[in-house]
This record gives structure tokens, C-alpha cells and sequence, in this order.
């Protein structure tokens, strides 16, 4: 579904990302762990045009999407969950959920798809008017998750979500990555946590100073003294 190929980024001199090449499949969760600075966030970016890329390619099935603007990406189907949740404060969380189906065209069924995001979060709906800054750090990470679903995505990117909660709140957490890719939404999931990476995911990558140095089936990842290297920063 989304194919990334020999990937490389530069921040000024400095090379980011190091030839990266990854695919998730249609119907699939994918983890991309590493250390703080691995350029986790910066395969993120790219893929959602918001980070220039040097070289390489990404194909969203048969659409080539470097260079694409980002609203047009995310017109395709794929949306990016940001780390630190980039929430609007002192909106609503209703308000907050309208945003996320900002570059939408179907403005018919919105409000439709937010007492569905309501279902599936019961309590956003309890909170509906409630200002997003005062949620709990698990409530607005749900607030988070709920805006991207009302961009209607069909691949779900989440950058760090588990970031500052609590423990039962990233079980929580897990459960609702996997609820959302049964219903047919494709999951790329970037995770410091490696725990949760593991819970959920099928398969994974883990990248080290820009470069893919493991990858392959969840269960391989156990016990790999690679992946455990990659993940404290080695
Ligand atoms: P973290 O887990 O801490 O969020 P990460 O794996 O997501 O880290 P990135 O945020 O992708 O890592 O950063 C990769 C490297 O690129 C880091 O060395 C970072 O300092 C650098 N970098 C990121 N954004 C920029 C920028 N806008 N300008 C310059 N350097 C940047």
C-alpha cells in the first residue's frame, strides 16, 4: 500500500535519514521503533510532505507522493497523528474533531462520522465542550486519534502516542490501534515504547541514526540484541 524507497533527508548538512526503504501492506500494523533522534518522526514528515525529501521515492499504491502538496496527501488517505498531539487548546473537543476533516470534500458526512468517532471514544462525547487543554494526557491523546479518524484515513500514521501516559492508558492505548485497523485502516506506527510497538504490530523496522538496521515479523524483534541496541541508541 505505502512503499518507501531508499529514502534520504537532509536538515541542512546534517543526513537524517540514510536510505530508507519500508512497505506497509494493506490491512496491516507496522512499528517503526528507535532512540530518541533516530529519525523516526522525519519518515513521517516525509511521507506527509512536510519535510523535503533528498532523494528516494514514496508510492502510496500506484500514486507517486514526493513533492505532493500535504493537504493533497492526506486526500488520499493517509494521516499523520502528530507527536505531542498538537491539540487547539482552548477549542473544544467537538471543534477540535471538525478540524481534523478540514481537507475533506464529503462536508455532508461529517457529522455523521464525528457521533461515530463518539462511539468509538464515549469519552470525547461526555466531553464534547469541553476545552481540549483540560482533558487528561490519555483523553487528549484519544482527542488526537479521533481527529485523524475524521480525516477518513485509509493508512493511519501515530507519532509516539504512549508518550507520557500512564501504563493502563497505553493498554488502552493498544486497543484502540487495534480496533482501528479492524476496521480496514492501515496502521504505521512510530514507537519509543517498545512494549506497545510489540503488542500490536505485525511487523517492524527499527532504525538507528537514519538507517533501517532490523526488520521483519513482531515475534523476530524479541530477544534481538540488535533491536535492543537500536532501541537504547546504541
Ligand atoms: P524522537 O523520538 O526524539 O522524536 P525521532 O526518531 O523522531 O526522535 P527525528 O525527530 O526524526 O527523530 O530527528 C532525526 C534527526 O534530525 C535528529 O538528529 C534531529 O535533531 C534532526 N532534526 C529533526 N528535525 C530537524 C530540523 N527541522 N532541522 C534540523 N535538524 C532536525
Amino acid at each position: 500500500m505505502l512503499r518507501i524507497e531508499h529514502l534520504t533527508v537532509y536538515y541542512e548538512k546534517a543526513k537524517a535519514l540514510d536510505g530508507v526503504t519500508l512497505d506497509v501492506g494493506e490491512g496491516s500494523i507496522v512499528t517503526i521503533i528507535g532512540a530518541n533522534g533516530a529519525g523516526k518522526s522525519t519518515i513521517l514528515r516525509a511521507i506527509s510532505g512536510l519535510t523535503a525529501v533528498s532523494s528516494g521515492e514514496i508510492w502510496f499504491e500506484d500514486t507517486r507522493i514526493k513533492g505532493l502538496e500535504t493537504p493533497d496527501i492526506v486526500r488520499l488517505g493517509i494521516v499523520q497523528v502528530p507527536e505531542g498531539r498538537q491539540l487547539f487548546p482552548f477549542l473544544s473537543v467537538s471543534v477540535n474533531l471538525k478540524l481534523g476533516a478540514s481537507a475533506r470534500r464529503d462536508r455532508d458526512a461529517i457529522d455523521e462520522d464525528l457521533e461515530r468517532v463518539f462511539d468509538q471514544f464515549p469519552v470525547l462525547r461526555e466531553r464534547r465542550n469541553q476545552q481540549a487543554g483540560t482533558l487528561s494526557g490519555g483523553e487528549q491523546q484519544m482527542l488526537a486519534i479521533g481527529r485523524g479518524i475524521m480525516a477518513k484515513p485509509r493508512l493511519l500514521m501515530l507519532d509516539e502516542p504512549s508518550v507520557g501516559l500512564a501504563p493502563i492508558v497505553v493498554e488502552e492505548l493498544g486497543d484502540v490501534i487495534k480496533r482501528i485497523n479492524e476496521k480496514g485502516v492501515s496502521v504505521l506506527l512510530v514507537e519509543q515504547n517498545l512494549s506497545l510497538a510489540l503488542s500490536v504490530a505485525e511487523t517492524g523496522y527499527a532504525l538507528q541514526v537514519g538507517k533501517i538496521v532490523f526488520q521483519g515479523k513482531i515475534d523476530l524483534f524479541k530477544g534481538s540484541e540488535i533491536v535492543k541496541k537500536a532501541y537504547l541508541g546504541g
